[in-house]
């Protein structure tokens, strides 16, 4: 693709890795930007106009990394109760701090938080799911990020839908009111088949088609969800999800780590996309979920973070790295899961599960410009015989150095550009002190 008007941004040297799923890292010269689009990639083609260029010297370009999975207001909750198992977590702390203290205030603050924690560690792009969605959008609109938005959808009541079965008319008008934005794109979420009936499923596929957007859903977490699904319909959650006429590319499988033979033929023939969250899997000791083998049939996998009360932070190089080591450790295979198959499942794989990969998850002319620059000089960096284990094995979210979501940039040496994380940190400590003295713990602060 030839430059269409003069370049807005350059970045200039370093290395660059376009596609982590099929290209080898280069020696970069020149990336040219013009809006929101990548108009030339790796070139020596002569700069017009003015734009503004950032040196990349001792750093790897690579395409924004696709956080598929987290429920970002969440982040309010974040170390409120730890080292337990998943029901006596949802049941006994966040079901109930939720229904106390989850607002459009709250979700508009525990978002931005959780927006701010992504940009500055490399993720351009964030399907989030919870309450009060229009707030979560806004949160990302004014962090500068793209995402896919989803509308929680429980058959229980819920903080923005009250009456049981309110779900339904909650999603209708969040289709209505969500900001209309180039990076924003709307979703529903069921929240999994143990909290929604099988018809709350059909309905909400059909209001998803009707708006041509994504379902989402945490599918087959733990083994008291599998057996409760097996006692109450005699089948799998998969197989339940199946039998509702739900499967299909449109739906968005988060976990699948409980799945039988008969499940992944199902999920494979529906071409259901896959997003595997490790970190929060064991930190709540749900179990490990079949990645290589998915892989291996061809599944579309992404990777995701989950909420930061069950991981409980948000950078997706942790989740790389926990994806890898835990995927060579379940198969006793040092060759499972291996370096390129995870930096794929966090960008173009991502994207493919996402229904964006048109438009980002690689760096190509005419694709958004949503682009990280990783800092490669930091100790443990360093030699760098394989830029790509380097970025998995070794990397962290604070080595990312630049952002630039769209065309824009939105961290630049490691500073956000976009709100001041100071006024925002002031707000989250007030919150978080109310939702202390409710639960009868207690907040540490660190000023004097
Ligand atoms: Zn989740």
């Amino acid at each position: 693709m030839t430059l269409q008007g003069p370049p807005t941004l350059v970045l200039e040297n370093g290395l660059i890795l376009c596609d982590p799923s099929t290209s080898e890292p280069e020696i970069h010269s020149r990336t040219l930007i013009s809006g929101d689009i990548i108009a030339s990639l790796n070139t020596n083609e002569k700069i017009n106009g003015s734009p503004q260029v950032v040196d990349c010297s001792n750093c790897l370009i690579i395409p924004g990394l696709v956080n598929c999975h987290v429920h970002s207001a969440m982040s309010m909750f974040r170390g409120l109760a730890d080292d337990l198992p998943l029901e006596t977590w949802l049941n006994q702390f966040i079901f109930p701090s939720e229904a106390r203290h989850v607002s459009p205030e709250m979700v508009r603050l525990g978002s931005t938080l959780s927006t701010v924690e992504m940009a500055l560690s490399g993720v351009t792009t964030v399907a989030d799911a919870y309450f009060f969605m229009e707030e979560a959008a806004l949160a990302v609109i004014d962090v500068g990020l793209r995402a896919v938005i989803a509308q929680g959808v429980l058959d229980v009541p819920t903080p923005d839908a009250k009456d049981q079965g309110a779900w339904k008319e909650r999603a209708l008008d969040f289709f209505e009111s969500v900001p209309s934005h180039p990076n924003i794109t709307p979703a529903l979420f069921c929240h999994s088949p143990y909290l929604c009936q099988p018809g709350t499923y059909t309905s909400a596929a059909q209001i998803c088609k009707s708006n041509d957007v994504k379902l989402f859903s945490h599918v087959a977490e733990t083994l008291t969800e599998t057996k409760l699904i097996q006692t109450k319909y005699g089948v799998t959650p998969v197989e339940l999800l199946n039998s509702s006429g739900v499967l299909d590319n449109s739906f968005v499988a988060v976990h699948c780590v409980h799945l039988t033979d008969r499940d992944v033929e199902i999920l494979l023939d529906s071409q259901v996309g896959i997003v595997h969250c490790p970190e929060s899997n064991m930190k709540l000791a749900s179990g490990y979920a079949r990645i290589q083998d998915l892989l291996d049939k061809g599944l579309n996998v992404g990777l995701g973070t989950d909420g930061a009360a069950s991981n409980n932070n948000l950078d997706l190089f942790e989740e790389m790295r926990s994806a890898s080591l835990l995927g060579k450790l379940v198969t006793r295979n040092p060759e499972a899961v291996n370096a390129m198959q995870v930096l794929t499942m966090a960008t173009i794989g991502g994207a493919r599960v996402l229904g964006l990969d048109k438009v980002i998850g690689t760096l190509s002319p005419g694709k958004q410009a949503d682009i990280v620059v990783v800092d490669l000089s930091q100790p443990h960096l360093q030699p760098l015989y394989n830029p790509v284990s380097q970025l998995v094995y070794c990397a962290r979210g604070s080595d990312v150095r630049d952002v630039v979501v769209a065309g824009k940039q939105i961290v630049r040496n490691r500073e956000l550009c976009s709100v001041s994380y100071d006024d925002i940190r002031k707000q989250v400590l007030e919150l978080a002190e109310k939702i202390a003295s409710d639960t009868g713990k207690k907040l540490f602060q660190t000023q004097g």
